[in-house]
């Protein structure tokens, strides 16, 4: 691509797979990756398994020295205390997490975070060091009244108006349109492309050419490797945040090739 941005494929596993089977698939994907002779300099690789999963492939990927990355799906936003069963960014920083997804739809439907805990997750992982994923996107609705990209604008509006040029440097943007995740229905290069462009548009307006060039627009909704292809070559989609389709290693490795 002629820009400067790396692009990434990022694996999206959701509620899947235990310790076992994380370690075996990241084993797996980097032979594969090898084999196909893959350039990691030239797109990004990161995982994102369950917190169970995470201290079995810090192991993995430090002793045999790995060059893929990996995170966390969400993040508490207390750094410590009485907060049953949640976990910090410090928690996630000694692990090796370079990344955290924050505002997944999923996420904001069923616990439910809102704009003010996103914001929250954001701070917390950029005060760690670890750089934050902020899922966008708009639902069914949204799109059939025509308003998907200001509403996509205004959630990345929402999050991060209140960031330093510094902290907006490290932020990735994965436009996810709701109706599009996990039904096989995906966004066309077009709207992919629209929605990318306006977030990146939005982006410069608040923060500056600097951070908008070099910000990471991915794309999330029903990628495979029957169309990531015409996607990754919409000039603002940076990549990809994949679900399903980052659950068969041999599918997740040809995405890779073809980002
Ligand atoms: P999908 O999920 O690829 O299964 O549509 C994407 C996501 O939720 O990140």
């Amino acid at each position: 691509s002629p820009n400067e941005r790396v692009p990434m494929v990022a694996g999206n596993w959701k509620m899947n797979f235990d310790h076992r089977e994380a370690t075996a698939f990241v084993q797996k994907l980097c032979w594969n990756l090898k084999n196909r002779k893959f350039r990691y300099d030239k797109c990004e690789v990161a995982l994102f398994p369950s917190f169970t999963s995470l201290r079995s492939l810090q192991v993995l990927v430090d002793s045999d020295r790995l060059k893929i990355h990996y995170g966390a799906q969400t993040v508490s936003v207390t750094s410590q205390g009485a907060f049953t069963g949640d976990v910090s960014a410090d928690m996630l920083a000694a692990l090796g997490c370079h990344y955290v997804i924050v505002g997944h739809s999923e996420r904001r439907k069923y616990h439910p975070e809102d704009d003010a805990n996103i914001v929250d997750q954001v701070r917390a992982v950029l005060a760690d060091d670890m750089d934050p994923i902020l899922c966008v996107g708009e639902s069914f609705e949204e799109r059939r009244q025509g308003i998907e990209l200001d509403f996509a604008v205004g959630q990345v509006h929402d999050v991060t108006r209140d960031l330093s040029d510094e902290e907006a440097a490290r932020l990735i943007v994965a436009y996810e349109p709701v109706w599009a995740i996990g039904t096989g229905m995906v966004a066309t290069p077009q709207s992919a492309q629209d929605a990318a462009h306006a977030i990146r548009e939005s982006i410069r307006q608040r923060f500056g050419d600097k951070v908008a060039n070099t910000m990471r627009v991915l794309y999330g909704g029903s990628v495979t490797s029957k169309n990531a292809v015409e996607l990754i070559g919409e000039p603002d989609v940076d990549g990809f945040l994949i679900g399903g389709a980052a659950l068969d290693v041999d599918e997740l490795t040809t995405i890779c090739m073809q980002t």
